[in-house]
């Protein structure tokens, strides 16, 4: 059976709403917010309000509908296939990071705690969460990359459990209205009894300590958060309260095969942005691209352009490949891997290629391409550093249990 890339229809709308947001609210903005770190963009309000237009009618990505729409995805008959909410968020993703990447973490409704929630909760949860914004927070002062190694605790008293910990780098932090937060509820059973857990952000016990100063995406909040005696319904746990210790770790970390293809999205969106920066400066230099002649034989910078291309086309494939997964219920952690590895490495390349390709334009603020080489590093360490995802990626080819390469 050939492969049929094209895209069905209905996700063309999704391109083209998101598009339009982000080439008429956010690319205006860009700068303005990358120099004003820490200021609320108040445009988001008016994005906030098409958003929940778009919930209502069922167009919106994922995040837009607490991700119900990411969940609900469902092949109908024998052999159907679905281009679902993962397919449409990720699309969505794209559009919206070639305006801004940074705003694009902003977006209301559109946390990575949202798909954290798609990912783990119970169709009950699903619904009572539906209409929230959610963080994600994982990381703690004492570790980052090992994600086994939470140590903040939730504590069952009665009807409630009782969060008690820190974490540190959470995304949208300061401005979504819940977080879910990785805590174990018994850290004798080791990373089985990791379970995350939807916080309310201005819940009694939950403190904003303060936000970050950072390299890009400066226009994104992210906060150091202290949960002290934080008391939450028992039932806002994520998914099942069971600790399996044979599953191990199963459970939350299927969050990940969700949110990675979604960051993979988000450095596509840049890695584009870049190359079509690019490709109007070679156009108004008269270099032709010539995809008909060898490398060696057109203008140096015409080739840089074709190598990045096909780099950028296969970060593109591979991450339309794990949200397709996603949507059609196929175990997707490797391609997750494979499409945040490869979409982190190129938006890298493709972004610090277009500076030094563009020479002291490209350094200077008279562009944004230097803001998006410097948006572009996180892109290959949230949601799991290029490292780590070589490292399960290597695990899943050679059969390897994490204990057996670290
Ligand atoms: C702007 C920003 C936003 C963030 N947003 C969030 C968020 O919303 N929620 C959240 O929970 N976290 C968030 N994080 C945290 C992020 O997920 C972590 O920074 C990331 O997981 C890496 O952890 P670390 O910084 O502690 O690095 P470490 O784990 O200390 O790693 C340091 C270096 O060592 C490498 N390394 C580590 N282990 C191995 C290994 N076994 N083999 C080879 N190399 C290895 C890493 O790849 C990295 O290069 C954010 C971080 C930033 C900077």
């Amino acid at each position: 059976m050939s492969i049929n890339l094209e895209l069905p229809k209905k996700l063309h709308v999704t391109i083209d709403q998101a598009h339009q947001a982000a080439a008429e609210i956010f690319r205006p903005i860009s700068r303005k917010y990358d120099l004003r770190e820490h200021d609320y963009p108040v445009e988001l309000d008016t994005l906030a309000s098409l958003y929940d237009g778009l919930a209502e009618t069922g167009q919106a990505g994922a995040g837009a509908d607490g991700g119900r729409s990411q969940k609900k995805a469902k092949p109908e008959g024998e052999g159907a296939v679905v281009n679902g909410g993962n397919m449409q968020s990720v699309l969505n993703v794209m559009e919206t990071s070639w305006g801004d990447v940074g705003l694009m973490l902003s977006i209301p409704y559109q946390g990575l705690g949202n798909s954290a929630i798609a990912a783990v909760a119970t169709d009950e949860q699903l619904e009572r969460f539906g209409k929230v914004w959610a963080a994600m927070a994982i990381t703690e002062p004492s570790f980052g990359s090992d994600s086994a190694a939470v140590s903040t605790t939730a504590t069952l008293d009665g009807d409630e459990y009782v969060i008690n910990g820190e974490k540190i780098f959470v995304t949208a932090g300061s401005r979504a209205t819940h977080i879910v937060v990785w805590a174990t509820v018994d850290k004798s059973l080791g990373r089985a009894a990791i379970k995350s857990f939807v916080v309310p952000r201005d819940h009694p016990g939950v403190e904003v300590v303060r936000l970050e100063h950072k390299l890009g995406i400066r226009v994104s909040d992210t906060a150091v958060i202290r949960f002290d005696n934080c008391r939450i319904p028992k039932d806002n746990l994520l998914g099942s309260p069971e600790v399996d210790t044979k599953k191990g770790f199963g459970g939350v970390m299927q969050t990940f095969d969700n949110t990675r293809p979604l960051v993979a999205g988000m450095a596509v969106g840049v890695a584009r942005a870049a190359l079509e920066e690019l490709r109007r400066v070679l156009d108004e230099a008269g270099i032709e691209v010539d995809y008909d002649r060898p490398a060696a034989d057109q203008h140096a910078a015409a080739a840089e352009f074709i190598r990045m291309e096909s780099d950028f086309e296969a970060a593109y494939l591979l991450t339309m490949r794990a949200a397709w997964m996603a949507d059609n219920k196929q175990p997707n952690s490797t391609e997750a891997s494979m499409s945040k590895a490869k979409a982190g490495r190129v938006v890298n390349d493709i972004t610090n290629k277009v500076v030094e390709l563009l020479g002291t334009f490209g350094y200077s603020e008279r562009l944004l391409v230097e803001k998006w080489a410097r948006d572009a590093k996180i892109l290959d360490i949230f949601e799991g550093t290029q490292q780590i995802q070589n490292l399960i990626i290597a695990r899943r080819v050679l059969n390897k249990s994490s204990a057996e390469l670290k």
